[in-house]
């Protein structure tokens, strides 16, 4: 299911480091950025680019900004928190864990569907 949102989660997550893998010669810098779910992203900008003052968090979708103590705050009704925005969040292996044992437990008890 979601083959949809397997690419283009895979593309959101392969520009930044695929761009680095390509190994030109021109220097680039990597600047952190921190999304209000304190989600860490570094892409890297050519060193001689404008680097943006806030990028789109590849994790969550929210806008991250360079202050790690005052990431931008979360737009309201943003159209990011849809199924895409979660299920990338279960991507995280915390967070995987937890639904994992949570839909075990369910499992348990309700009846065993085998
Ligand atoms: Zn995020």
């Amino acid at each position: 299911m979601g083959s949809g949102n397997a690419i283009r989660g895979s593309r959101v997550g392969a520009g930044p480091m695929g761009e680095a893998e390509r190994g030109e010669a021109a220097p680039r810098v990597r600047v952190a950025f921190w999304c209000a779910n304190m989600h860490e992203t570094r892409p890297s900008f050519a060193s001689d680019a404008a680097v943006p003052e806030m990028w789109d968090c590849p994790r969550c979708g929210l806008p991250a900004g360079q202050d790690e103590e005052a990431p931008p705050a979360p737009p309201k009704n943003e159209p990011y928190k849809t199924h895409l925005a979660y299920v990338k969040e279960r991507r995280s292996d915390k967070d995987g864990k937890a639904i994992l044992e949570e839909a075990l437990e369910r499992l348990r008890n309700n009846k065993s569907p085998w």
